[in-house]
């Protein structure tokens, strides 16, 4: 695994530093593996020791008692909580939900980069029940890691250990009450909602030039031009990793420039946004001018992520003409002499130069390398430390 250097916040709920999906915080986080002094989350696959009988945190030692259900076994990988990546297979038993559960499925068809090695399962529940009672069954030292439509991410090649979530169908309504209230789905695709939210004469147009779904928009606090998922949101339903559904305010998010606070391994199934009113032929035309600035600046046909890094305080888009781009993150890559840089397949755009591409095949090591690249170049001509925006999960190859 490597090291990352997102804020504490971010690493908090980017798993284990983005580097895999094994939390930071769970039953025996604090716990040591005596044999190889690793902390030990669930259980240490770092060595090989006998372990003590009272070796396991409680929680997954618990028998599955509630689970009356048939289960699946799953060959999967766990690793010490320190990162160390030595692993063996391993057999538990998982929850058979309604919905559809795959083993090893690959997850470079579901991201927009195209990169990323396999998932040990995605499950794609059936509705918001079949999640809860899957969560609630499954034995809570296996990892799990939800995804939106993959449009900020980069999934490592040697892929994700644990169940990766992915909502779809059951996940995708949109329905609109009186007192101008957009209730969505985590899977409906933000597009789509701003439409339908415009067809009634409700302004959500912020929401049309983002790729992802409202579950990816409310963790990242997506927004453009001058509006965010924070200044709309009203409250957003989750299931917990216990399996718990629980509604959380935007105070419980604690809403930061593209990043929110969710409970670890907790999965986002509907948003309700609050909406202002115009004129539905006012709406789409505003949709209509916003794509067409998209694609003049962006290389919106391309496999990106969108921006690679985070604007420096103070300097996020707001699409006015005094828009200050001083100190934007594709001005800084700019003026270090990246614009168009290649590394392996992997490109920093022409067109935007804080755009990341798979240009040639690329692997998601050579869209982080070349990313990392781009850190230390920035670094040394400006002195600007650059972090990332994509969210980057699992583990690279060679671990
Ligand atoms: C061409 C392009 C342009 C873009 N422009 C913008 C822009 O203008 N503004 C902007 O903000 N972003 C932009 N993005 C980035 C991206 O579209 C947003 O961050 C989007 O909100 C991600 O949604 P997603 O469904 O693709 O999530 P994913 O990329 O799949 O996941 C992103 C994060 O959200 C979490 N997540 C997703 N769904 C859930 C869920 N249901 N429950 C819990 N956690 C979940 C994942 O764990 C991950 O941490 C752009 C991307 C591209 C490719």
């Amino acid at each position: 695994m490597r090291s990352d250097d997102a804020p504490v916040a971010e690493r908090a709920r980017t798993p284990a530093g983005g580097a895999s999906v094994t939390p930071d915080v769970s039953p025996g986080a604090s716990r040591q593996c005596t044999p190889c002094v690793q902390p030990v989350y669930a259980l240490c696959t770092g060595c090989e020791a006998p372990k003590p009988s009272n070796y396991w945190p409680a929680a997954a030692r618990a028998p599955q008692r509630r689970n009356t259900r048939r289960t699946v076994p799953l060959r999967g990988m766990l690793t010490c909580g320190a990162g160390l990546a030595t692993s063996i297979a391993m057999t538990r038993s998982l929850p058979t939900p309604r919905g559809a559960l795959t083993a090893d499925r690959p997850l470079d068809s579901l991201t927009w980069l195209r990169v990323g090695g396999p998932a040990d399962w995605l499950f794609q529940p059936a509705d918001q029940d079949d999640l809860a009672l899957f969560l609630r069954d499954l034995n809570p030292a296996i990892p799990v890691f939800a995804m939106g439509v993959g449009s900020n991410l980069i999934v490592r090649d040697g892929g994700i250990r644990g169940v990766v979530i992915r909502l779809g169908r059951g996940f995708n309504a949109i329905e609109f009450s009186d007192d101008d209230v957009v209730t969505a789905g985590a899977a409906a695709l933000d597009a789509h909602v701003a439409r339908k939210a415009a067809d009634q004469g409700l302004d959500l147009t912020f929401l049309r030039t983002i790729p992802g779904s409202i579950g990816g928009a409310v963790r990242m606090n997506a927004g453009c031009y001058g509006s965010y998922m924070a200044d709309h949101l009203i409250d957003a339903t989750i299931v917990t990793r216990s399996g718990e559904t629980l509604t959380l305010t935007p105070d419980d998010l604690q809403f930061a420039y593209r990043q929110s606070e969710l409970p670890e391994g907790s999965v986002i199934t509907r948003a309700r946004l609050r909406a202002g009113r115009d004129a539905p032929a006012d709406l789409h035309a505003r949709m209509e001018d916003q794509l067409a600035r998209r694609d003049a600046s962006q290389p919106t046909r391309e496999r990106s992520a969108g921006s690679t890094f985070r604007n420096p305080a103070g300097f996020s888009s707001t699409g006015r003409d005094d828009d200050t781009h001083d100190l934007k993150a594709w001005k800084l890559i700019d003026a270090a002499g990246l614009r168009g840089h290649r590394l392996g397949g992997a490109q920093m755009s022409e067109k935007h130069p804080n755009f990341l591409l798979n240009a040639d095949n690329a692997t998601a090591a050579d869209l982080e390398a070349l990313g990392e690249l781009v850190r230390d170049r920035v670094r040394a001509d400006s002195g600007h430390e650059l972090q990332w925006e994509v969210i980057r999960v699992g583990m690279s190859a060679s671990n």
